[in-house]
C-alpha cells in the first residue's frame, strides 16, 4: 500500500477487542465483505446497515430504558420532543384525535397543538384530575390519551391506573412521559401504559452534557416508532448515546441522594419567613418522590433579589443535573403561555423551580434560606 492508501486504511477496524465499556461505534455506515453478508442484512443475520437506522450505542440505550421500565423494545432518539413524536406516530395518523393532560411540558404543549395539526391530527387538551372531562372529549377519532407521571412545575401526580381503566373502557392507548419520575421512582408500563417517553436529556443522562431522548413499549409499537425516527431523521449521536447510557448507570445514585435532599429541601422551606407555598408531591413512590421543588414566594419578596442572593445555584432553564440549579417559569418554560393560561396552572412571577442536585442537604437549604433572606 502507498502512504495516500495506508493513512486511511491502517485501523484498529478489524481486531477483536474486548473493552469492559461499550466502544462508540462512531461510524455512519457498516461494512459488509461480500454480496452475500450484505444481502444477510435484509434477512435480519446482520443487524447494521447505516447509522440513521440502527447503530449499537443508540440500540444500547433504548434498551437499558426498556429494561429499567420492564418493557419490551425502547428506541432512542435526537432529543426528549423526538422520542415523544416517534411515540405519539406509533399510534396515531393522519384524521386520529389526541386527548392531551392541559398541564404538560411547554415544548410538548407546542408539539401537540401546533406541529401534530402539520400530521393532520387534532388534539384537546383537559385537565386529567377530572375523570368526567377527559371522558366528555373522547371522540370516534380518539387513539390517544397522553399525561406525564408528574408535572411541571407544580409537580401533580397523574393517576396512571384511572388514566389506563379509561383507555381500556374506549379502546384508546395511553402514554406517559416518565422523565421527572424516571424508572427510579415509577414504571408506568407496568401499570398498563401503552408507550412510555423520557426526556433523556435530563435525569437519565442526568449530566447536562447530552440531548437525548427514549420511547418504550411493546415491540410491535416501537418497530413503528424506529421507523418513524429512521423517516423523520430523528436518530441520536452514537457518542450522545454513549455519554447518555454511562450517565444511566447511576440513576439509583443520583435519584436516591437528589430525592432525600429535595425532601429535605421541601420541608425547610414550608413554612419559612419569604414563601407562601412549597411544591413537593407527598409519597410519589416507596423510594421517594422526585428531585423537584417548587416554591412561590411571597408578594413583597422581591424575586430579582431572590436570585442574586443564590450565591452558588445557578439560573439554568433545564433540570436533573447532579447540580442545583433554579429556572423561571415564568422567563422561560411557560414563557410563550398567555397571562391568563399561566393564571390557569398557577405560574406567576413569584414562583421558581428547583432541581435539586447531589450536593450536601445543609449547603443547599443555607443557599435558598439566605436567597429568600435576601429577598425581603
Ligand atoms: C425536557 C423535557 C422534554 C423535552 O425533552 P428534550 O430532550 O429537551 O427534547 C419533554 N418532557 C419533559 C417532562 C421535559 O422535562
Amino acid at each position: 500500500m502507498k502512504f495516500d492508501t495506508k493513512v486511511v486504511h491502517s485501523t484498529l477496524h478489524n481486531r477483536s477487542i474486548k473493552s469492559k465499556t461499550t466502544p462508540i461505534y462512531q461510524t455512519s455506515a457498516f461494512s459488509f465483505s461480500s454480496l452475500e453478508e450484505l444481502e444477510g442484512f435484509y434477512e435480519g443475520k446482520s443487524p447494521y446497515l447505516y447509522t440513521r437506522s440502527g447503530n449499537p450505542n443508540t440500540d444500547e440505550l433504548g434498551d437499558m430504558v426498556a429494561a429499567l421500565e420492564g418493557a419490551p423494545a425502547g428506541v432512542a432518539a435526537a432529543s426528549g420532543m423526538g422520542a415523544i413524536l416517534a411515540g405519539i406516530l406509533a399510534v396515531a395518523e393522519s384524521g386520529d384525535h389526541i386527548i392531551a393532560a392541559e398541564d404538560i411540558y411547554g415544548g410538548t404543549y407546542h408539539l401537540l397543538n401546533e406541529e401534530l395539526k402539520t400530521f393532520g391530527i387534532k388534539v384537546s387538551f383537559a385537565d386529567f384530575s377530572d375523570h368526567e372531562e377527559i371522558v366528555r372529549n373522547i371522540t370516534p377519532e380518539t387513539k390517544l390519551l397522553y399525561s406525564e407521571s408528574i408535572t411541571n412545575p407544580f409537580l401533580r401526580l397523574e393517576d396512571i391506573k384511572g388514566m389506563v381503566s379509561i383507555a381500556k373502557r374506549h379502546g384508546l392507548r395511553t402514554m406517559i412521559d416518565n422523565t421527572f419520575a424516571t424508572p427510579y421512582l415509577m414504571n408506568p408500563y407496568n401499570d398498563g401504559v401503552d408507550i412510555v417517553a423520557h426526556s433523556a436529556t435530563k435525569y437519565i443522562g442526568g449530566h447536562s452534557d447530552v440531548t437525548a431522548g427514549v420511547t418504550v413499549g411493546p415491540d410491535e409499537l416501537m418497530a413503528k416508532a424506529r421507523n418513524k425516527v429512521i423517516n423523520l431523521g430523528m436518530n441520536l449521536s452514537p457518542h450522545e448515546a454513549w455519554l447518555t447510557v454511562r450517565g444511566c448507570k447511576t440513576l439509583s445514585l443520583r435519584m436516591k441522594q437528589q430525592c432525600d435532599n429535595a425532601e429535605k429541601l421541601a420541608e425547610a422551606l414550608d413554612g419559612y419567613e419569604g414563601v407562601k407555598t412549597v411544591y413537593y408531591p407527598k409519597k410519589a413512590s416507596e423510594k421517594g418522590s422526585g428531585a423537584i421543588v417548587t416554591i412561590e414566594l411571597e408578594e413583597h419578596n422581591d424575586i430579582h433579589r431572590f436570585f442574586t442572593g443564590l450565591s452558588w445555584v445557578k439560573i439554568v432553564p433545564t433540570l436533573a443535573g447532579v447540580e442545583t440549579t433554579v429556572s423561571y417559569p415564568q422567563g422561560t418554560s411557560h414563557r410563550a403561555l398567555t397571562d391568563e393560561a399561566r393564571e390557569k396552572i398557577g405560574v406567576n412571577p413569584q414562583v421558581v423551580r428547583i432541581s435539586v442536585g447531589i450536593e450536601d442537604a445543609e449547603d443547599i437549604i443555607k443557599a435558598f434560606k439566605d436567597a429568600v433572606d435576601s429577598s425581603k
